[in-house]
C-alpha cells in the first residue's frame, strides 16, 4: 500500500515533467471527478439592448469550484476539457442545465429572455448535436426561441460545409446562432457569407480601449457595419465603462454585454434581473 502510494507520487513528480505538465495532470485528475462531485454551476450575464434599454438576453457561463483547487476559470479548464474529451460530458451538462433553468424560469412566470450557451469544438463536431438539442427541447418542452448557441470562428472554420449544415439545421429548429469573439479568429469574409448566423459578438479585446484607441474604434465601426450589412445583430463584449457604452450606442451597435452592465450572475440573481 505504502509502496503503491510512493510509486504514484514518484510518477506525478518525476523531474522529467515540467511544473506546467504536473499542474496540468493534477488539474486533469480533479476535472475528471468534477461532474460526479457536482462542482460545476452556471452563471448568467445579461445582454443589454442599446435601443430599448432593456435586458434582452443572457449568456450562460460555466463556473467550477474544485475541491482541491478552489475556483478555476473556464479559460483554464475548458481547453483542458477539450483536449481530454471530458468536454463531452461537461458540454452536455451545460446544455441540460441551461435548458432546465429556462424551464424553471418559465414555470415561475418570469419574463424570459433567450439564454445563450457556448459550444466547444468537439461538441460542435459531434454528429448527434442537433438531435441531442432537439431531444432536450422536447423532453423539457421549452421553446427553441429561448435557446441561443455561441460558436467561435475557429470552430466554424474547422469544416465549413459541416458548419453550414449544422447551423442550418439548428436555425430550422428556431434556435439563434451567435459568432463569438469575432475578429480574433481567422474566418474569411467569404465564409462568413455562407454561415447562417443571427448575431456577431465583437471580441472584448477591441472594446477594451474604445474612446482611447482610434484603431480599435475603426475596427469596431467596421464590424458593426459588416454585421448590419449581413443583417446580423451586433453585440459588444466586455463593456466596462459608461464611455464605451455611449460610444457603442452612438455608433449604432445593437447590444452590449460587460461588467458595466452586469457581472455574470448566480441563477437567483439572474432571475431577479429578468423581472
Ligand atoms: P466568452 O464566451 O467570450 O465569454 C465572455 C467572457 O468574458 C466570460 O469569461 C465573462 O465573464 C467575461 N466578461 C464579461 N464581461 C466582461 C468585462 O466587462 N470585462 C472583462 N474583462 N471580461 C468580461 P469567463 O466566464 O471566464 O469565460 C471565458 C471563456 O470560457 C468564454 O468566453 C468561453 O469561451 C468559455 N466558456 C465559458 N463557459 C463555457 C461553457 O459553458 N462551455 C464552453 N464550451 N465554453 C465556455
Ligand atoms: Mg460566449
Ligand atoms: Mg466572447
Ligand atoms: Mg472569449
Amino acid at each position: 500500500e505504502a509502496k503503491q502510494k510512493g510509486r504514484n507520487i514518484f510518477q506525478l513528480y518525476t523531474p522529467e515533467l515540467s511544473t506546467q505538465a504536473q499542474q496540468r495532470l493534477v488539474l486533469e485528475h480533479s476535472l475528471y471527478k468534477a461532474l460526479e462531485r457536482q462542482e460545476f454551476s452556471l452563471h448568467y450575464q445579461p445582454q443589454f439592448c442599446l435601443t430599448s434599454q432593456k435586458i434582452v438576453g443572457m449568456e450562460a457561463l460555466i463556473r467550477w469550484h474544485s475541491e482541491e483547487h478552489g475556483w478555476i476559470s473556464p479559460a483554464q479548464f475548458i481547453p483542458l476539457a477539450e483536449e481530454t474529451g471530458l468536454i463531452n460530458g461537461i458540454g452536455d451538462w451545460v446544455l441540460e442545465t441551461a435548458c432546465q433553468n429556462i424551464k424553471k424560469w418559465q414555470g415561475l412566470n418570469s419574463i424570459i429572455v433567450p439564454i445563450a450557451v457556448n459550444l466547444s469544438a468537439r461538441q460542435f463536431q459531434k454528429n448527434d448535436l442537433v438531435k441531442t438539442i432537439l431531444n432536450l427541447l422536447n423532453k423539457l418542452s421549452i421553446s427553441p426561441r429561448l435557446l441561443e448557441l455561441e460558436i467561435t470562428e475557429s470552430i466554424a472554420m474547422q469544416d465549413v460545409q459541416h458548419t453550414v449544415s449544422v447551423l442550418r439545421n439548428l436555425q430550422k429548429l428556431g434556435i439563434k446562432i451567435a459568432m463569438d469573439d469575432f475578429g480574433t479568429g481567422y474566418s474569411s469574409l467569404a465564409a462568413l457569407k455562407y454561415f447562417p448566423l443571427d448575431k456577431l459578438k465583437i471580441d472584448q479585446s477591441f472594446v477594451r480601449d474604445l474612446t482611447v484607441d482610434s484603431q480599435d474604434e475603426a475596427i469596431v465601426k467596421s464590424i458593426i457595419a459588416l454585421g448590419h450589412g449581413l443583417n446580423l445583430t451586433v453585440v459588444a463584449e466586455g463593456v466596462e465603462t459608461k464611455a464605451q457604452l455611449d460610444w457603442l450606442e452612438s455608433m449604432g451597435c445593437d447590444l452590449a454585454q460587460g461588467y458595466f452592465i452586469s457581472r455574470p450572475l448566480a441563477e437567483s440573481d439572474a432571475r431577479a434581473v429578468m423581472g
